[in-house]
Parts: structure tokens; C-alpha cells; sequence
């Protein structure tokens, strides 16, 4: 009798950040039925920007123009670092298949092209980015113009202030200028929440009288920055409405988090593997991995599934995060995997987990702490063997990198997850033809 609490799939993933989802996505888009287990929570506090690769050798803080040449120097010299393993041509189609999936659920990216683009932040510092919304993009040739220009937020908006951003470059952009706005219908809200307004703001109601609000501040300016709240999962009909109606480029400034860019990027990446078919568990989370001998399946444990659900899968990926995820877990002495207990590359003592200077600029051990893996992307076990041959692993989970000084945090979860599902499709193909 088939068990009613139990799906089987040819990938399981584990993990719905980053790195899950674009697995989820590459394993459906190669025709393998997977199931995706975890929820999305940490993809709200991306910003929506796709850094591949912006600075390299993290100690030296040398930023890149073009990441596809940083990746070619740290390939020749730090071959243990998880995206030295592509090819830059694999990493090319990793992030044409991820954006062009996102657009096709809505969410538009501006063209790839070769070279990392300087946008601005919410502080007003700027970042090297490479993959950039379609509506954020005009800021970009704004920061790189310097035009006169107009940074327009909200009263009671705590996430962003266009002041602190004029205030931290107006010397060197003497054209910035920022205004305060209420915003329509919230004049007396002592507080306002970005993605409250996202969603007012897809009414054309809202849009207008936001629009008038904001016409007679133009002056001279030949550009306008809000806070990323125009719109949300019609974001792209939001944005043309404003460029239309202020007849100029418009562009999105990414909040702190938790940010409407990520709840963009989760919509859009929730919507995409769902239309290929993907089964989400987005509620549930894996409690116990067990693995068949030989060719047999593996056996995931669900909690928080209804009726306890169990999924059987020829192969799982492993892309459960780090610390703040949950992939890894940090004992007194030691820093396990969290799921099977699996051997964690790590300092050899607590002391030395962080450099005396909190802000040493080569950055801390334990931040390169993560899985070992062979050649297939395999996490290895205690003896330096793959710990299962269908067992796969991807993202910030994997050791010998620091994602967040080298500004690769999306580059190495889409790229690894390219890596690791290719390794996926190969290993059961011969499983099959076995
Ligand atoms: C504040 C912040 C800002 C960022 N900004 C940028 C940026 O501007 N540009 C950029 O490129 N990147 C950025 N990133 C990084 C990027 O978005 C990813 O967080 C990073 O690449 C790591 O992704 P990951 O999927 O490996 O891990 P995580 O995002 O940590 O995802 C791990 C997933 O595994 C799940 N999980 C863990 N254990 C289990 C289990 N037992 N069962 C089921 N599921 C489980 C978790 O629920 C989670 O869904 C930012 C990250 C943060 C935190």
C-alpha cells in the first residue's frame, strides 16, 4: 500500500535561502523531480543585488571592475575556495538561467554584462555589486554621472533617509539634494513599514498622489531615488509608472532590512520553481537524514510537515546555511553540521576563531569555517570519504570562504548550486543507466 504521508523525488534540497533556491530551480530547469524543504526567511533580508565577486584578496579590500578577472586570479590562487572549482562559463550560465528565471516570474534584472556596477546603500556608502534590479539600475548611472538629483523618503520610514545619504556624499555629489514627504494617507502614522508601503504604492490611487507629491520638488534634478518601496509583486509596473510620470529615470535605493527587494526575490524564486514543478515544504524543516546502502534512496524526516511527511529522494543537496541558517552549529569546543554531525573544516581552538581586532581586515577563521567537499561537491566524512555518494552540498555552508568580506554573498550560493546540481544530474544518470 503507497504511504499517503510520503513523496519521493529524484533531489531532495534542503534549504530555501539563496543557495536552496537556486538549486530547487536548476535541478527542476534539468528535468529531476525535486522536493525543497525549508523556509524562505532568510532571503528578507537580502537586498536584492547579486554580487558575484567585488573584492579579492579579502586582506588586501582590492575591489573589482570586472569579477569574471577577480575570479580567474583567485581560481590560480586559492584553488580550495568553492567557486575556484567552475569554470567561468558555468558560472556565466548559472547567473543568465538564475536572472532570466526571475524575470520570467516578474522580477527584472538589468542585462549582466561583464563588469560589477557601484550602486548606492541606504547609508549612503557605496557597493560593488554585480547583478542589479531593473529598478535600481538608473541609480547606478547616476552615481557614476553625478547629476543634479533628488533622494525623495517618507516621514516615519525608519529604514532609509535620504538625508544621512546627501549628508555622507554631498561633497563629492554637490548636486544630491533630498526632500521629506508624507506619505499619502499615513500623515498621521507615527510610523510607516517599507513593505506596507510597497503594496500601497501598487494601487494607482496611491501612485498618483505620491506622484503629485513629488512633481514639484523636481527643480533641476534629472534623476529621482526613493526608498525601495515601489511596489511589490508588480514592481515593474510600479517603477515605469513613476519614470513615466516624472519623466526622468528613476531608481531604487535598497533599504535595511528586512527589505522589499527580498520579498521581491522570494516571491519571484517561490513562483519560479513552483511553475517547474518544484514541491515546496516551505513549513517544514528536516529533522533526520538517512541514508540507504549502495544505490538506495535517502530518507528525510520532516517536523512541522503535516502528519509528519517523510520524503525519499535519490539524491539531496545540503544547502542549509550557516550559523544564522541553522547548517552549522557552534558547540564549546567545536562547530558541527547540524543535520548529520558532519566533520566542519574549523580553527583548531575556540581562542582562535576571531583575530584580536574585530575589524582585521583579512577577516575572521570562522567565517571560512564550512563542509569539506571532493571533487562532485560531495560533503566528506570523518575519514576524508564522501559521507554519502548521492549527498551534495551547496552555499555558504561550504568551508574555505568568507562571502561577506569578499562581497560574493549570491555569487557563491547561485554559482555552488549550478556546481553541486550538475554533479546531481551526472551521478543519476549513471545511477540509472546502472
Ligand atoms: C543581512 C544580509 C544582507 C545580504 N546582502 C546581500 C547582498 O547585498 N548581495 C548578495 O549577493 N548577498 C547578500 N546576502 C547573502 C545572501 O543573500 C545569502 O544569505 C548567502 O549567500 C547565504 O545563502 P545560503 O542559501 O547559503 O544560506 P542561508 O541564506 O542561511 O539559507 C539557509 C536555509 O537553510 C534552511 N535550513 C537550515 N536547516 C534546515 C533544516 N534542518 N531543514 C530545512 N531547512 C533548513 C534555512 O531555513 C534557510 O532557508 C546577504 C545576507 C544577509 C544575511
Amino acid at each position: 500500500m503507497k504511504d499517503a504521508s510520503c513523496i519521493s523525488c529524484d533531489v531532495a534540497v534542503i534549504g530555501a535561502g539563496m543557495a536552496g533556491m537556486a538549486a530547487a530551480l536548476f535541478a527542476a530547469q534539468r528535468g529531476l523531480r525535486c522536493v525543497q524543504i525549508g523556509n524562505g526567511g532568510s532571503l528578507l533580508f537580502a537586498s536584492g543585488l547579486l554580487d558575484l565577486l567585488g573584492v579579492y584578496p579579502v586582506a588586501e579590500r582590492r575591489l573589482w571592475r570586472s569579477p569574471y578577472e577577480a575570479l580567474a586570479l583567485l581560481a590560480r590562487e586559492q584553488a580550495e575556495h568553492p567557486m575556484a572549482r567552475l569554470a567561468v562559463a558555468s558560472i556565466r550560465s548559472a547567473f543568465e538561467s538564475f536572472v532570466t528565471a526571475l524575470a520570467s516570474a516578474g522580477l527584472r534584472y538589468a542585462p549582466l554584462g561583464e563588469f560589477n556596477r557601484k550602486v548606492l546603500t541606504s547609508i549612503g556608502t557605496v557597493k560593488t555589486t554585480f547583478g542589479v534590479p531593473r529598478s535600481m539600475i538608473a541609480g547606478a548611472a547616476a552615481l557614476e554621472a553625478r547629476p543634479p538629483c533628488l533622494l525623495v523618503d517618507f516621514r516615519g520610514l525608519r529604514e532609509f533617509s535620504a538625508r544621512q545619504i546627501v549628508a555622507t556624499l554631498g561633497e563629492r555629489w554637490p548636486g544630491l539634494r533630498h526632500q521629506r514627504i508624507e506619505f499619502p494617507g499615513a500623515e498621521s502614522a507615527p510610523e510607516l513599514y517599507a513593505a506596507h508601503l510597497a503594496r500601497a504604492l501598487e494601487s494607482r490611487l496611491m501612485r498618483e498622489r505620491t506622484i503629485n507629491l513629488v512633481k514639484p520638488l523636481l527643480g533641476d534634478a534629472r534623476a529621482v531615488g526613493f526608498p525601495a518601496v515601489l511596489g511589490l509583486a508588480r514592481a515593474g509596473e510600479v517603477h515605469a509608472a513613476f519614470e513615466e510620470a516624472l519623466g526622468m529615470p528613476v531608481f531604487e535605493i535598497p533599504t535595511m532590512p528586512t527589505s522589499v527587494p527580498g520579498l521581491r526575490l522570494l516571491g519571484a524564486l517561490e513562483t519560479a520553481v513552483s511553475k517547474l514543478g518544484v514541491r515546496r515544504r516551505h513549513q517544514a524543516s528536516v529533522r533526520a537524514l538517512v541514508f540507504s546502502a549502495g544505490a538506495g534512496p535517502a530518507t528525510l524526516e520532516l517536523d512541522g510537515a503535516q502528519g509528519g511527511e517523510r520524503v525519499v529522494a535519490r539524491a539531496v543537496v545540503l544547502a542549509t546555511g550557516r550559523f544564522t541558517g541553522r547548517g552549522l552549529t557552534a558547540y564549546r569546543g567545536q562547530v558541527r553540521e547540524s543535520i548529520l554531525g558532519l566533520p566542519v573544516h574549523q580553527p583548531d581552538s575556540r581562542e582562535t576563531w576571531h583575530q584580536r581586532d574585530f575589524l582585521d581586515p583579512s577577516g575572521h577563521a570562522i567565517n571560512r569555517a564550512g563542509l569539506e567537499i571532493d571533487s562532485a561537491w560531495r560533503p566528506l566524512d570523518a575519514a576524508g570519504r564522501p559521507a554519502w555518494p548521492r549527498l551534495f552540498a551547496a552555499g555558504s555552508i561550504l568551508a574555505h570562504q568568507d562571502w561577506m568580506r569578499a562581497k560574493c554573498g549570491s555569487g557563491l550560493a547561485i554559482a555552488t548550486a549550478w556546481g553541486a546540481v550538475e554533479q546531481v544530474a551526472r551521478q543519476l544518470r549513471r545511477v540509472g543507466a546502472g
